[in-house]
């Protein structure tokens, strides 16, 4: 009796396999040739293999000791909502930005551009950085300031929370408060005011997050790969606020070049002119809103309208519900265009229809948003039921 030896491919064997091919001592398909297998199997294996080693450097990562603040930036856990979603089957994820250092998503993108501005001589020691921020921009700008010797100056909408703007002040950022209902035209208003600060501020760089791709590069390097990672490669919808369209540009574009397929929304409040713009791409006018970093009066060129697939639009008090309900019943403490993030992936999984696992993000946190969003007297005093 012959007895035939049949090679097991144990997982010691595919690693000794496929660390032949990654070293380059062997084709993919050398090496499948040599064992009689297919291409697509070893191809299989090598990104379990490489997902290992990206989860063991993550490991590390959680371990970390950091050369400074900046480099604790991103890396932010993936939060199940269970008891805010009541669709069967649904899974939905949450990035919780608000674990970042200066506390929202804007840290990854102010540090990716004055890094990129100082690398490439944009940006010099003693010069000042000058933004116009929502705040957190502006939070993550005074960060990085801070920690590479320049100056920073912010123009914020004077519904601006204090407690962004007073933390502002703590890391030495210089504030300028612009009137908010001011028309896009008007030389004092928020999208205008710093053409005025950049021609009066010598030695100044203006990051201009609102145009420069830069800021969805951020994205793309840091949150995109970080969510297909926890979300190891199965996604159906992803969710996000559009403020700068930064995040979900960004994001969006990682991720449909992993997987086409994936459906991604974009929320705006009421008063923006985005949602009607991805509809008709017609600009409609303006109008007065109250939730701070999502929308825009006009259109800004970080929003990428071709990477988007629906888009919603939320009014003021549904997303503040929605942030209140993050906090009742999941015991997140999120900002205003977080509760519009859960309100967004609920109409997406209505609309679909059917069960689907979902990512979003939630920007900052409710601390930002103390003396607003979970101030009682403060949303009577703005008509809301409470
Ligand atoms: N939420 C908050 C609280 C923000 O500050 C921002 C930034 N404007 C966003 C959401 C939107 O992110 P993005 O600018 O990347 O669209």
């Amino acid at each position: 009796m012959t007895t035939r030896t049949v090679q097991r491919w144990t997982v010691a064997r595919q690693e000794a396999l496929i660390l032949e091919v990654l070293r380059g001592e062997r084709s993919l398909e050398d090496a499948a040739d040599a064992h009689a297998l297919s291409v697509e199997q070893l191809v299989s294996w090598r990104e379990r293999f490489l997902a290992g080693g990206r989860r063991a450097l993550q490991g590390d990562r959680a371990r970390r000791v950091c050369d400074s603040i900046a480099d604790a930036v991103g890396e932010t856990p993936l939060v199940r909502l269970s008891r805010v979603i009541d669709v069967p089957g649904a899974e939905v994820f949450a990035k919780v930005e608000f674990m970042n250092p200066m506390g929202s998503i804007k840290d990854r993108v102010a540090r990716h551009m004055v890094r990129q501005a100082a690398l490439d001589g944009r940006l010099n020691r003693g010069d000042v950085i000058v933004e116009s921020s929502s705040g957190n921009t502006a939070l993550g700008l005074g960060m990085m300031a801070r920690l590479g010797g320049y100056r920073c100056k912010v123009a914020v909408r004077d519904r601006t929370s204090a407690e962004k703007i007073n933390a502002l002040k703590a890391l030495g950022v210089e504030v300028v408060l612009v009137q908010s209902d001011l028309p896009p035209e008007h030389p004092e208003s928020y999208n205008r005011v710093m053409e005025r600060i950049v021609r009066e501020t010598p030695d100044c760089y203006f990051p201009d997050q609102h145009n420069n791709r830069e800021n969805n590069q951020a994205h793309y390097l840091t949150t995109g790969p970080e969510i297909w990672e926890q979300m190891e490669g199965r996604i159906d919808v992803f969710v996000a606020g559009v403020g700068t369209g930064g995040t979900i540009g960004g994001v969006a574009r990682y991720l449909k070049e992993k997987d086409p397929s994936i459906h991604v929304v974009g929320v705006d409040p009421v008063g923006s002119i985005f949602s009607e713009y991805f509809r008709s791409r017609t600009l409609v006018k303006p109008g007065p809103y109250l939730l701070e970093g999502l929308g825009d009066e006009e259109p800004i060129a970080c929003v990428e309208f071709d990477l988007i697939d629906d888009f919603f639009q939320i009014q003021d008090e549904q997303a503040f519900r929605c942030a209140r309900e993050l906090a009742d019943r999941e015991a997140i403490f999120a900002g205003g265009s977080s509760g519009a993030a859960l309100w967004a992936v609920r109409q997406a999984l209505a609309k679909l229809g059917r069960p689907a696992r979902v990512a979003t993000v939630f920007p900052d946190s409710g601390h930002r948003y103390l003396s607003t969003i979970y101030n009682d007297a403060w949303l009577q005093s703005k008509g809301f039921e409470v």
